[in-house]
């Protein structure tokens, strides 16, 4: 405190990179002191202990044994709102904590806008007359072919593999080490061919921005991710925008087919409408990208009401399966593949759903301005042109680390601050496209 006071006392010019760390660093300040000691102790057991509670309860469908921890988890976290301080809600003191400067009052409209523009397409697709064959995706193909493809595409995109590595795990990341050793994981099922693809290419994403961030900068905000919500939107771009897309299937289709004989007789239409299937279900890392912002959705009315006091943990599970027969129209059969799917809540995490959202917002948003400032992607990528996007990406989005603001280092690359309509007609004029409306 007394260092920060001092460098206060003879500030850096405005808007230099030093002002933007003195900033970054007065803000992380000004919240830890804030936070007492025996609330900060009690915050991580309790997230200690419920996270244990949730991984033995999840399995058994136990919500009677997982709703106490969970209880104190967010009875806590209410408190910790209280002591940071909020200027509208205490919802806005947790979501800051992963989405830097956003209020409830940024995220609220995002989803207004989203939600009636999903439901309606989400309508349109359920009855269009094509329909997709997912079969072609459960094909066997053998985990090390795949991974040989895998490591070819990542290697495409720009994913440098002397200063990262591709290994195997349960539940698939991306974490940087140090400057120059930034490492992504996935997993392998014989019977899915899609599943560890485009779980590379996402994590290759995330990786992507931290292999772009100043090295020089390693250890100051300016050498860190902006926020969640921009980091998702690298992992997000690379994922939808790109490896989902026809022109990047152009290029790589053959490829795949030369790496995994299942897919020999796959036409390209067929392999690209099966790798857009969109089909509402209860899992939302399974979701597609029409679907997976309703899951989002319903996570965040829950949680706000949540904070708020609104809603009781105990009337969380009936309030989950009115809130998924409302938007995607399923029912869970039981806790597991519903209120009790996601490890995040257990954790403490409450704030931290709305960032995946905003992260899908910002990518179609950086997408539509790397089309104005760089021509048809499409044809980039069917040329297998790959390295104009991450030079555009490295220029606009990770040199800058946390230097702005997230909404800044929007408005700035792309000309506008986050807004929910460029999401919306990219996947209107996608699926459209695909389903044939
Ligand atoms: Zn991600």
């Amino acid at each position: 405190g007394d260092e920060l006071a001092a460098a206060e006392a003879a500030p850096p010019a405005p808007d230099t990179p030093q002002a933007a760390n003195l900033r970054e660093w007065r803000r992380a300040f000004d919240r830890a002191v804030k936070v007492p000691e025996d609330l900060a102790v009690a915050l991580a057991r309790a997230c200690s202990r419920a996270e244990t509670a949730w991984e033995r309860a999840r399995p058994a469908h136990d919500w009677a044994a997982f709703l106490p921890p969970l209880a104190e988890v967010l009875s806590l976290r209410r408190q910790e709102a209280a002591a940071v301080g909020y200027a509208a809600e205490p919802y806005d003191a947790l979501l800051d904590v992963y989405e830097p400067y956003a209020a409830t009052a940024d995220m609220a409209p995002l989803f207004a806008a989203l939600r009636p523009a999903l439901v309606s397409l989400l309508d349109r697709i359920r009855g269009a007359s094509r329909r997709p064959d997912p079969t072609l995706l459960a094909r066997r193909a053998a985990a090390a072919d795949q991974e040989a493809f895998c490591r070819q595409v990542a290697t495409a995109i720009g994913y440098d593999f002397a200063a990262g590595r591709l290994d195997r795990t349960a539940h698939p990341f991306a974490t940087r080490i140090a400057p120059g050793d930034v490492r992504i994981t996935t997993r392998f099922r014989e019977d899915n061919l899609a599943e560890a693809l485009f779980g590379v290419v996402h994590e290759a994403g995330h990786a992507l921005y931290e292999q772009g961030l100043p090295a020089a900068d390693y250890g100051l905000p300016t050498g860190e991710a902006a926020s969640l919500g921009v980091h998702e939107s690298q992992s997000r771009l690379w994922e939808n925008v790109t490896a989902r897309s026809r022109g990047f299937w152009r290029h790589f289709l053959p490829q795949a087919q030369a790496a995994l004989p299942a897919l020999a007789d796959a036409g390209l239409d067929q392999f690209l409408f099966a790798v857009n299937e969109v089909r509402p279900g209860l899992i939302r890392t399974d979701a597609d990208e029409v679907t997976y912002n309703l899951h989002v959705l319903l996570r965040f009315e829950l949680e706000l009401a949540l904070v708020r006091g609104d809603l009781a943990p105990a009337d969380l599970p009936d309030a989950w399966n009115r809130a998924m027969a409302d938007t995607l129209g399923v029912t869970p059969p039981d806790f597991a593949s519903g209120v009790m799917q996601d490890v995040h809540w257990s954790a403490g995490l409450f704030g931290y759903f709305p960032t995946y959202t905003l992260g899908n917002v910002i990518a179609a948003q950086l997408a539509a301005a790397m089309r104005r400032d760089l021509g048809d992607l499409e044809e980039l990528y069917a040329r297998g042109e790959f390295a104009p996007q991450l030079a555009w990406l490295r220029e606009r989005i990770h040199a800058h680390g946390a230097r702005y603001a997230p909404r800044e280092l929007v408005r700035r690359a792309t000309g506008s601050e986050p807004d929910p309509g460029f999401l919306i007609r990219y996947l209107e004029e996608k699926y459209g496209e695909l389903y044939g409306f």
